[in-house]
């Protein structure tokens, strides 16, 4: 139940046009953790429905989930579905549960939709054999980390304080090492009071051959930490500096290419950018059917639609207000984004970014300002490679 009546979104929001299917089915495979990160949202945030859920998710709810995504991806004849192993810590349900559900959605699916399986780890209970088991299962490994040093991660300790970075670098370095095939990349959340340019390429040490930066869940209510000027765009900018110029594609940097590639005026499908409909559903380990679990940053319940896998479908879901805000586009934004000359490269942020309680989504990200420094300065960058001059040590698009 949703605990902000003010969060409600406009009417027209979910009348605009046909929805979109969703194409990212994000499944809690586990709901418990073996980590206590310090400033976990999920654990740590306004929302402790968790608690009230099984920790390990029942094979019930696993084979509805199975047959609910093949309903869907046969319903809108999907041709590429992302299934996204998620938790807690989604390998506390073990490696066998995982591949077994994948396997079964893959089998439920019609012919010609393929099932693009990752697992979103914390890579501390990697082993030898769990990595032959998902490989087996193909099923790539994501790893979410702060950084490429025990010093970057100190914030990511067990229920008992101690530092997971020695077994988390060791699991890092078994997927590059002997699994290079499943590695899908790193995840890390973008900490400005690290050294931008340290930390990508303590990064690079790990060889993911994709990164995601993500910026720190927060809002106008509950602001970020280390919010000051633009500190966030700051370091995305030294980041991308470091990137652009290394002369070759070290490792792909989804908000950069994602940002080049809206600057091109080509589509883009991210939450952080853009105004592309938003397709990712949640599944709980009781089978609750939710949008994505950044909303649960904003305050409890946010995430939450009342429907279930047992006797809902996803196409209800779709058509739930929260979610059809998601897919309006430009039409469900604040006024100020909608007269923003940066609109259609920011699109108003990261949804769960835009919260103000009493007003609910219809503001501008909290990170406007780190925004329009990241965005103008990544055109500027662009800009000066298109046309090569004295200044421009590249010469040349990415
Ligand atoms: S969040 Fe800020 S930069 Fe982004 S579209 Fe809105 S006003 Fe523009």
């Amino acid at each position: 139940m949703t605990t902000d009546p003010a969060a409600a979104v406009p009417e027209r929001a979910a009348d605009s046009g046909r929805p979109t299917p969703f194409r990212q089915f994000i499944v809690k495979v586990h709901g418990r953790c073996n980590l206590a990160c310090t400033y976990c949202y999920l654990y740590e945030g306004p929302d402790s429905g968790w608690r009230d859920r099984p920790a390990a998710t029942p094979a019930a709810v696993l084979d509805a989930t199975a047959a609910r995504i093949a309903e869907h991806a046969t319903r809108h004849a999907l041709r590429d579905l992302a299934l996204v192993l998620h938790g807690g810590e989604p390998l506390l349900a073990g490696a066998g549960t995982l591949a077994a559900f994948v396997a079964r959605v893959r089998e439920h699916v019609p012919a010609g939709s393929q099932v693009h399986a990752t697992v979103q780890t914390n890579a501390t209970l990697l082993t030898p054999e769990r990595l032959a088991v998902l490989a087996d299962g193909g099923i790539r490994v994501g790893i979410s980390l702060d950084g490429g040093t025990a010093a970057h991660n100190r914030r990511r300790v067990d229920h008992a304080g101690r530092p997971s970075w020695p077994a988390a670098a060791r699991g890092a370095r078994l997927v590059a090492e002997r699994f290079p095939a499943s590695y899908a990349g790193v995840l890390t959340v973008v900490d400005p009071t690290l050294d931008p340019v340290e930390t990508y390429e303590s990064l690079l040490t790990l060889r993911p051959p994709a990164l995601d930066l993500l910026l720190p869940h927060g809002n106008w209510s509950a602001p970020p930490p280390h919010q000051s000027g633009a500190r966030h765009g700051d370091w995305l900018c030294a980041v991308f500096d470091r990137w652009w110029d290394a002369g070759r594609r070290e490792v792909r940097v989804r908000l950069f290419e994602e940002c080049l590639a809206l600057l091109l005026g080509l589509p883009a499908a991210t939450e952080a950018l853009g105004i592309a409909p938003f397709g990712a559903v949640v599944v709980e380990t009781d089978g609750s059917i939710e949008q994505v679990d950044s909303l649960k940053s904003a305050y409890p319940g946010a995430a939450r639609t009342g429907l279930d896998v047992f006797g809902n479908t996803f196409d209800e879901a779709l058509r739930h207000p929260g979610v059809a805000a998601r897919q309006a586009g430009a039409e469900s934004l604040a006024e100020q984004c909608r007269a923003c000359p940066l609109l259609r490269v920011c699109g108003g942020g990261h949804y769960a970014h835009r919260y103000r309680a009493g007003h609910g989504f219809q503001n501008p990200s909290v990170y406007c300002a780190d925004l329009q420094r990241f965005i103008r300065h990544v055109a500027a960058r662009l800009a000066a490679a298109a046309v090569p001059g004295p200044s421009s040590p590249r010469g040349g698009a990415a």
